[in-house]
């Protein structure tokens, strides 16, 4: 693996920062031109709240027109794994862009889908062996739930046409995806458009009881589900889970048992499982894919996010051959029809194989191990913080909750951090570290004394 680059020397200790620089032609016609994701934009315009022009990226270092740098310390919103301007990547699609951009997937197949299909399928032990390509996180959680319902449907078992899903979780904003979510913040003004899954409860390891194990809150948690299965399973479909830690709803991590209970539940109950590892794939929980450690598989598999590295928007739902011979018939309407135009781009699955390619040949999930364990360890001023709450850890996956009444304590710390070259964005009063898997030692011990710094100025 390439180590990441420092161009420039980490700020001595007790040196002024500078003042903040927002790139104002930028930035001020993007307020005009772009809705921003996520953002409520009059906080750009009479708010505190910064846009930054980015001119661009190098390794784990983005930088400003003004020549500011900022250490993207969330993965630019958890999908970029070896860094920016990442040379084999870089290659691969420019390779590619000179053979074939883009061509239909109905009736057409090309090199780059077919070989990314084998190798993810062979990556889930060949349990997996059907892909199915979309963009975006949120159309494979949609494929996801479409499939399911449909297998069921061409089973004889139309009634299966309900979800669960777990308290807290999150899998994406389009109108299905946040029907299977519980994020109030992005949920609650769409409830009227909504069909509700069932939530049952999280295993969330905070919930321990004094004496209690976080395997212990597992089985507790997996009880809840079972006793809504003994009495709900012949209207439910699937279960839908993100595994190991729950994400945009504050990086809840839990057991691996409850995963092995779930899976148990769902073939006794006869309901598929769905595993979004849209955020958790890829070696963010510490194995290629996060339901490995439960030693299950489930029956769909979405993945979005690093599968690209982070480069081009791509997603795929892997499922089970006997779900693909379900659909497998002389009847078009037992087929999935189901399509995006940029089903399975070519630019973008090569991108992948790219992506593979470096965890392949650099032992990228090995070498993650000890850099996890060093960069826990510079983190323990930020765990020991007399605000902190609940540190935690899962792979490459760090998060602490702050205990704060203050409203604006999001906001603050965000501008704190970017005053210290540092991007990091807390979900409410949860901060949490995804870095790419490229940072060196330099930088990640910078990132740890920046975001205690940024912290005490925000609660200051
Ligand atoms: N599922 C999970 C677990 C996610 O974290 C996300 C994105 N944060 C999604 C689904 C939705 O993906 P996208 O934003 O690409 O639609």
């Amino acid at each position: 693996m390439e180590p990441a680059k420092s161009p420039l020397p980490p700020l001595p200790k007790g040196e002024s920062i500078p003042a903040f620089v927002t790139n104002p032609d930028w930035t001020h016609r993007s307020r005009a031109a772009v809705w921003h994701p996520c953002t409520q934009m009059k906080q750009h315009d009479v708010g505190d709240l910064p846009l930054i022009a980015i001119a661009r990226g190098q390794g784990a270092w983005l930088y400003d027109f003004a020549g500011r740098r900022y250490l993207d310390a969330i993965s630019s919103w958890w999908v970029n794994l070896f860094g920016h301007a990442n040379r084999r990547i870089n290659a691969a699609i420019k390779d590619q862009l000179d053979r074939l951009e883009h061509v239909i997937l109905a009736g057409f197949t090309h090199a780059p889908v077919v070989e990314l299909s084998e190798r993810l399928a062979a990556l889930t032990g060949n349990t997996l062996g059907h892909c199915f390509y979309a963009s975006d996180g949120s159309s494979a959680v949609e494929i996801a739930l479409k499939m399911s319902f449909h297998t069921w449907r061409n089973q004889g078992q139309p009634d299966k046409n309900r979800f669960l899903c777990l308290a807290d979780s999150y899998h994406g904003e389009t109108l299905g995806t946040l029907s299977v979510g519980d994020v109030a913040l992005y949920k609650d003004a769409y409830a009227p458009l909504l069909r509700p899954a069932k939530t049952v409860p999280s295993p969330d390891a905070r919930q321990a009881q004094p004496g209690e194990t976080a395997a212990d809150v597992a089985r507790r948690a997996a009880a809840g589900l079972e006793s809504h299965l003994a009495e709900h399973h012949e209207s439910i479909a699937a279960l839908i889970v993100e595994p190991l830690v729950q994400g945009a709803g504050g990086m809840v991590m839990y057991d691996p048992e409850y995963l092995r209970r779930a899976r148990l539940l769902c073939d006794r109950y006869g309901i598929h499982l769905i595993c979004d590892e849209i955020m958790v794939g890829f070696g963010r929980t510490g194995t290629l894919f996060a339901h490995e450690q439960a030693a299950i598989r489930p029956d769909f598999l979405c993945l979005s996010k690093g599968l690209t590295g982070g480069y081009l928007p791509l997603s795929v739902v892997l499922t089970t051959d006997s779900v693909y011979a379900t659909f497998y018939d002389d009847a078009v309407m037992r087929g999935f029809l189901h399509s995006h135009s940029y089903t399975g781009n070519p630019l973008a699955c090569r991108a992948a194989l790219a992506t593979l390619d470096i965890f392949a040949e650099d032992a990228v999930l090995e070498r993650n191990r000890p850099f996890a364990e060093r960069f826990t360890a510079l983190l323990e001023p930020l765990a020991n913080h007399p605000q902190a709450r609940h540190f935690r850890h899962t792979g490459m996956i760090w998060a602490v909750d702050i205990g704060t009444a203050d409203p604006d304590f999001r906001l603050r710390f965000y501008r704190e951090a970017l005053q210290r070259e540092v991007l990091l964005r807390p979900l409410g009063t949860t901060i949490y570290f995804m870095p790419p898997y490229i940072l060196n030692d330099d930088e990640a011990a910078l990132l740890a004394e920046r975001a205690v710094e940024a912290l005490k100025a925000a609660l200051a």
